[in-house]
């Protein structure tokens, strides 16, 4: 162990803030892990699907907390690995408790000697699984406390992370720090139509105006939603998609009247305008924000056909404008 940090402390000396993806990156497939599980054993408990970051700056500590599957007895002393261990490049020592399911929960310690212990935590009384790493950072590394540099990090690394990334910030909130991209964060409701986009860093409002397109007959009730929120690097534009199809309430002979037919429609912030997206795929609707997520150009959402029960994975291109299924 300590070779692998003497290492690691060589080939990332100036490049150390790479410990917070790490650690983040592994609270979000251990997310990823619970929310199969809770496919297969409706018995297990829903603690929300979350990753909580907490500044201490009186301690000089900082936690990673997430509601994923946990770490075993065994998981705690044989699957850490150099993900993990790059937390020394910031932090001189670093607890963490782990509660897997079917196990106690345990805390795993590590020692100056560069060895470590793993301990029942004789105090746990939390019944869900999830796990705290706290790290006890270097007298150098406070900078790690601060709210800013842990959301630009957050912004710069976590991109691909599609589960909520939350800050206990200075004013003793909880602040929803993720769900942005390149800085830029698309907010909207799912109850109005309007959306907006919010740059942080110069406090640069855009109010998305509403979309003209009106596919279905007048007074009819409609569904717009949110399908995905991504940026287009080829045309350096921030675009935002939307489907537009019957209200729940309708019957499935109007659900299959070719007139009422579903459409997709995109809004460009570079041309400041909206367009309708021509397909010729089946366009499932996806119910969830959980069901979506943004990565390297691509929206993509589980959507769900109407009264089907397995759902389809939707892809979209805001590049090429391009759909598949
Ligand atoms: P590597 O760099 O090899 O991925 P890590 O140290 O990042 O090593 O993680 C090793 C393993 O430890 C992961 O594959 C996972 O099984 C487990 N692990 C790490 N962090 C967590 C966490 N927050 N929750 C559950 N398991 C985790």
């Amino acid at each position: 162990m300590s070779k692998v940090l003497s290492l690691m402390n060589k080939t990332f000396y100036s490049n150390k803030e790479i410990f917070l993806g790490e650690l983040i990156n592994n609270a979000s497939n251990a997310l990823d892990k619970i929310q199969v599980e809770k496919l297969i054993d409706e018995n297990i408990l829903d603690d929300g699907m979350i990753i909580r970051l907490v500044p201490h700056k009186g301690n000089k500590t900082l936690s990673i907390i997430d509601t994923g599957i946990g770490m075993s007895k065994a998981d705690l002393a044989y699957s850490l690995g150099v993900g993990f261990y790059s937390t020394y490049l910031v932090a001189h020592k670093v607890i963490v408790t782990s509660k897997h399911n079917d196990h106690d929960q345990y805390i795993w310690e590590s020692q100056s000697s560069g060895s470590f212990i793993v301990t029942k935590d004789t105090n746990a009384q939390q019944p869900s699984s999830g796990t705290n790493i706290t790290l006890f950072l270097k007298d150098n590394q406070l900078e790690y406390l601060e709210e800013t540099t842990i959301k630009n990090l957050v912004v710069k690394n976590c991109q691909h992370i599609s589960h909520p990334i939350y800050l206990w910030n200075t004013k003793e909130h909880w602040q929803l720090i993720n769900f942005c991209i390149n800085g830029i964060i698309c907010i909207y409701s799912h109850v109005g139509e309007t959306m907006y986009l919010w740059n942080p860093t110069n406090n640069e409002f855009k109010v998305i105006p509403p979309s003209p397109f009106e596919p279905l007959q007048y007074g009819i009730p409609l569904d717009r939603k949110c399908q995905g929120f991504g940026y287009d690097s080829v045309k350096d534009d921030y675009k935002v998609i939307k489907h537009v199809s019957l209200n729940d309430a309708f019957t499935m002979e109007d659900f299959y009247d070719p007139k009422y037919a579903t459409i997709v429609e995109m809004y460009s912030l570079r041309r400041n305008s909206w367009k309708k997206l021509e397909h010729d795929i089946d366009l499932p609707v996806c119910y969830d924000d959980i069901d979506k997520f943004y990565f390297e150009g691509m929206c993509h959402w589980l959507g769900y056909p109407y009264e089907l029960e397995e759902a389809y994975l939707v892809s979209f291109d805001l590049s090429n404008e391009m759909m598949m299924n």
